[in-house]
């Protein structure tokens, strides 16, 4: 699985004049015309230059140099001001009794940013100065390791694609998660988890900067932090969302714990327990994936045994000489089944689908609407394998949904909180069954029921080991943005989180001279995370809801609203309200519940569970 940007445009700026600015000397009081005046202008404006940040953005991601960097953090300072200006302009409505689709634009233009910058032009420059230079920096990382093969080092900030003066292979984020997907030696996956992890301490000065510079800007809005600020976009009290994410992980642990066992005893039994200690946490650099977020990678090592999964999609696609582009007309075939139209020309002109040889460019997978429209793209260093088969169906369900909403509002050209626009397009991917492949022509014959749990198994490394990470990073920021982790403890508070949740130990001793969590592209650059963590959730509910719709009755994990236009048709009705209505509202068009529920996602692995608690007879639960 892979978790992308996705990019809204932002969205506005300039100045709006009031009649109480013009040179009266006394301020009229409010009124509410005057609000809905003031907010439709602003959301002209920010449309404007949300759009405008987004170009740069997309030139800086795909030709990275100092001079993209430049143009994009002008871009993007321009529009924070812009923001920044705004929400101080609208608390002059704030004690006004306003209809309410002007007070929830009022509300939504001041949530409008991750990074909420100060109003001190000179602040703000360095605010956005720091944020475009650590997601480059994430995007230039490289790992230099021997050719020969003896001991690592590290090259954070070396250009050009590959250096191979000397003995020294240096090599991108990509490469090395390719290797790490099949590598089983424990000292070459420690060197290239040491190598990637040295990437990051360069940022951590300019990261707790960073925080301070962003919590000084949400202050001045009037959030207590910014990880309040961020945890106020759920259409409820802070404190009420944090409570939800705690209820939701509570009903899911019992199916983590199990999965987290059953690994642990699979790789004891490969490495050994000098390695992998039997009773304890799993290191972290053992689990196919640099942040042991994603487990599937080591699915053949944990794979049932005499276990038959009837196909292995990644050798299907090699073997039939799929392109990078044949992927994406996969993930868009599935999208037209359903009745949604098919991508825009533009779309297959500006995309990025291969990585190139000869610049740098933010590999991390991301999809865009770059004017708010129809200007959709993506930009994925596409590999031919089952894992970015995924991928796309990922980020071509940002696509969708931006064009489905393209006719809203300005504020509300947004899902209706972002854990839904995450969702999308893995739901679309649990529709990737056994009677999918067949219906592609990818196999001839659908395999028996004999083979779910090792489907099973494989989905739950990818959807349940994720959960627990998906949770603790923004445990660890919302913490560093209140002043509850200073900058002293940043490293030990994140393995403490990472070891409480995830069950997951640091492979090499760390210490407060590393910077572990902007070696993750989304700590690196400032995506908030949590949404990960309900996209987690919804995926599964909007599944259920869609194979009900369609008529579905046999056991969820088998089926698929491939072709189905009735399923079809009600995804859409959510998606082109956009972020119009507070989410639970728009939950209910889809699956009639307004809450979110964790019982789809254990109705799905049901019979995982059941195995699992049968192989896991006699081990240690937990850690
Ligand atoms: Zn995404």
């Amino acid at each position: 699985m892979s978790f992308s940007g996705y990019r809204r445009a932002p969205a506005i700026a300039m100045l709006v004049l009031f009649a109480g600015a013009m040179g009266r000397t006394q301020v009229a009081a409010p009124t509410a015309a005057e609000a809905q005046a003031f907010i439709e202008q602003a959301e002209r404006q920010l449309l404007d230059l949300g759009n405008k940040a987004s170009r740069a953005s997309w030139v800086q991601e795909n030709f990275i140099t100092d001079d993209t960097e430049g143009i994009a953090a002008d871009a993007q300072s321009e529009y924070t001001a812009a923001v920044s200006d705004l929400a101080e302009k609208a608390n002059r409505y704030k004690d006004l009794q306003l209809p309410a689709d002007t007070s929830r634009k009022i509300q939504l233009l001041r949530l409008s940013l991750s990074a909420p910058a100060p109003n001190n032009p000179a602040e703000r420059d360095e605010l956005t100065r720091i944020a475009v230079s650590m997601d480059s920096d994430y995007g230039k990382g490289k790992v230099c390791l021997p050719a020969s093969g003896e001991a690592a080092t590290s090259k954070p900030n070396l250009s050009g694609a590959t250096r191979a003066a000397g003995s020294v292979k240096c090599m991108g984020l990509t490469e090395v998660e390719q290797i790490m997907q099949t590598e089983r030696d424990p000292q070459k996956l420690l060197e290239l988890w040491k190598g990637w992890h040295a990437i990051a301490p360069p940022m951590r000065p300019r990261y707790a900067r960073f925080v301070e510079l962003s919590n000084k800007g949400a202050k001045e809005m009037g959030f207590k932090d910014v990880g309040a600020m961020w945890r106020s976009n759920y259409d409820m009290p802070p404190e009420q969302f944090s409570a939800e994410l705690e209820r939701l992980w509570i009903q899911v642990r019992p199916l983590y714990l199990q999965l987290h066992a059953y690994v642990r005893k699979r790789l004891v039994q490969k490495y050994g327990p000098a390695v992998v200690p039997p009773q304890g946490m799993i290191p972290a650099h053992l689990l196919g994936n640099m942040w042991a977020q994603d487990w599937s990678n080591i699915y053949p090592l944990v794979a049932p045994p005499a276990s038959n999964t009837g196909y292995d999609l990644t050798q299907i696609l090699q073997a039939r000489k799929t392109s990078e582009l044949d992927m994406v007309h996969y993930g868009e075939h599935f999208f037209t089944s359903l009745g949604f139209a098919p991508l825009p020309k533009t779309f297959w002109e500006r995309s990025l689908f291969r990585k190139p040889a000869d610049r740098d460019v933010v590999c991390h997978p991301s999809a865009w609407d770059v004017d708010s429209v129809e200007d959709l793209r993506v930009k994925i260093c596409i590999k031919i394998d089952a894992e970015d088969f995924t991928t796309i169906h990922h980020e071509l369900g940002h696509n969708f949904y931006q064009r489905a909403y393209n006719q809203q509002p300005g504020f509300y050209r947004d899902s209706a909180n972002d854990g839904f626009h995450e969702a999308i397009g893995d739901t679309i991917a649990l529709s990737v069954t056994p009677d999918y492949m067949k219906d592609l022509g990818f196999i001839n014959k659908v395999p028996g029921a004999d083979g779910d749990i090792a489907l099973l198994l494989k989905k739950a490394l990818e959807k349940v080991a994720f959960l627990p990470f998906g949770l603790m990073i923004d445990e660890w920021r919302w913490r560093v943005f209140s002043g509850e982790v200073a900058p002293a403890d940043y490293n030990k508070s994140w393995w403490e989180l990472r070891n409480g949740y995830q069950g997951v130990s640091a492979p090499a001793p760390r210490s407060e001279a590393d910077f572990d969590p902007a070696a993750k592209y989304h700590v690196a650059a400032n995506v908030p995370y949590a949404r990960y963590f309900l996209a987690a959730l919804y995926q599964f509910q909007f599944h259920r809801a869609l194979c009900r719709i369609a008529g579905y009755k046999g056991p969820l994990h088998r089926c698929s609203i491939y072709g189905n236009k009735a399923a079809g048709a009600r995804l859409n009705a959510m998606l082109e309200m956009g972020k119009s209505k507070p989410w639970p509202d728009e939950l209910e068009v889809l699956t009639g519940q307004r809450d979110i529920d964790p019982s789809a996602m254990l109705e799905y692995f049901a019979p995982l569970m059941k195995w699992l608690e049968e192989q896991n007879k006699g081990e240690k639960i937990g850690w």
